[in-house]
């Protein structure tokens, strides 16, 4: 699948693609994109194509505007919903560079293959495997009040079948005709609650991947009139979102978590890696929970981790380690949310991770019991942390923790920080239903 730029201009030819979607993403994850006619398809692929860098989300200011992109040929896949008069569509995910030539600092896939260089030069590559979970909700969704859903469904559940399930079946479609590989998909806890699984690959890949996972779901939902949501919690009383990552550091063919003769068959450089997880949790929270609304999920009682603690069964805390091991050992973070930047949020992750193992860190005892249960005092004792609980607690402690932030860079960190400072701002000046029903007549 790793085309050249020749084989790009035959498939073009070949499959009559009119259109070339050139695609890249701001700080906060949203996919941008700019139409091309197939007939410019040299002048993008020599990265000639510039756009006005002044204009995107946390990019640069007016005086310093011009950007350029620049495609990565391995990501060459046609769109398959997009066809005009027997035309097709295809689309290429770009780096964005400097006038210069340099690569843009802002660019958050940028920010993501700087980490990996420096695994790279640890002798690592990592895998990432996702398991989001979003909601299809009947169109308009929540002018007022609560979304509209479409079943009362829960775990696995199968027939009556309804229009969820369809759509879902057709967004697995779409994606398996884009060359993903669909592991599992089926209804969440949650009315209206789905998740579809594909499998691992290397980090950068999976970010492309879920930045487009997450436009074919909306894509093909809006296709069938249904208006599909990543946002972690819209519905109060049930489960939210996640996106569970699934992680692994491999060394050539090699697994680096696996070692087949620890006790619990897991590599000291696999226990270094979660200890830097968890030393960075509540920073690295403030990336992968970006929203006022990811942290109405991460609360006691719905499946959603609230303590930085691990264990090898329990589903309680923030990382788990599936049983699974040789080229499967792994372990899963399940603290972070599918509204998340998927390059920024996999770049702080692996940061941390990388700083566990060079600085050899040792994780605290793994915590089987259900944490949810324990008394304050006795997770004291024990050193289980929080994650943050609430939007504002998490741009703190991320201000506070200067290797996140040189992950992120100084150019993303202060445009990210200045970002969420005015979401949490604007938020906590609102006055909601809830305290409108509940105060008003009261007092
Ligand atoms: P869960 O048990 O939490 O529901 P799933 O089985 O749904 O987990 O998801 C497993 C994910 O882990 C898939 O995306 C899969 O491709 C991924 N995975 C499997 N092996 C590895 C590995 N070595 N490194 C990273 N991810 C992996
Ligand atoms: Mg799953
Ligand atoms: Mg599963
Ligand atoms: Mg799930
Ligand atoms: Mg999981």
């Amino acid at each position: 699948k790793n085309m050249s730029p020749d084989d790009i201009k035959a498939a073009i030819r070949e499959m009559n693609i009119g259109t070339i979607s050139l695609q890249f993403t701001d700080i906060l994850g949203t996919v941008k994109h700019v139409e091309i006619p197939a007939s410019q398809i040299d002048k993008a692929l020599a990265g000639e194509l510039m756009f006005d860098g002044s204009s995107i989300e946390g990019f640069v200011r007016i005086e310093e505007s011009d950007m350029y992109l620049r495609p990565d040929p391995a990501t060459f896949v046609i769109l398959p919903w997009k066809t005009r008069e027997g035309r097709r569509t295809a689309r290429l995910i770009c780096d964005v560079y400097n006038p210069d030539g340099t690569p843009f600092e802002g660019d958050p896939r940028y920010v993501l293959k700087r980490v990996v260089a420096e695994a790279a030069e640890m002798g690592y590559v990592m895998n990432v495997g996702p398991e989001p979970e979003f909601f299809l909700f009947e169109r308009p969704s929540a002018e007022q009040g609560r979304p509209v859903t479409l079943d009362h469904a829960g775990y696995f559940d199968l027939a009556p079948v309804d229009k969820g399930e369809e759509v879902r079946a057709e967004i697995v479609l779409t994606l398996q005709e884009m060359g993903f590989e669909i592991e599992a998909a089926h209804h969440e806890v949650a009315p209206s609650q789905h998740e579809i699984d594909f499998k691992y690959a290397d980090a950068v890949t999976t970010a492309d991947n879920i930045a487009t996972f997450r436009s074919v779901v909306r894509t093909i939902a809006l296709q069938h009139g249904l208006h599909a949501t990543f946002m972690p919690k819209p519905l109060f009383g049930e489960n939210g979102s996640g996106m569970h990552l699934h992680q692994s550091l491999f060394r050539g063919d090699q697994n680096a978590f696996y070692d087949p003769n620890t006790p619990d068959r897991l590599s000291e450089v696999c226990k270094q890696y979660i200890a830097g997880i968890m030393e960075h949790a509540r920073a690295i929270t403030a990336v992968t929970n970006p929203l006022v609304n990811s942290y109405k999920r991460l609360v006691p009682g719905y499946e959603a981790p609230v303590y930085v603690a691990w264990s090898y069964r329990n589903r309680s805390p923030m990382i788990r380690i599936p049983a699974k091991r040789g080229l499967s050992t792994r372990i899963e973070l399940r603290s972070p949310d599918p509204s998340c930047n998927p390059y920024l949020a996999l770049a702080v992750i692996l940061k941390a991770g990388l700083d566990g193992i060079k600085r050899r860190l040792t994780p605290p005892d793994p915590v089987e019991g259900n944490i949810y249960h324990m008394p304050q005092a006795e997770r004291d004792e024990l050193g289980i942390a929080s994650l943050p609980g609430s939007l504002a607690e998490a741009i703190q402690a991320l201000e506070q923790d200067p290797l996140i932030l040189e992950a992120l860079g100084s150019h993303v960190a202060s445009r990210y920080l200045e970002a969420k400072k005015i979401e949490w701002d604007v938020y906590r000046t609102q006055i909601s239903p809830w305290e409108l029903q509940e105060y008003l007549a009261k007092y």
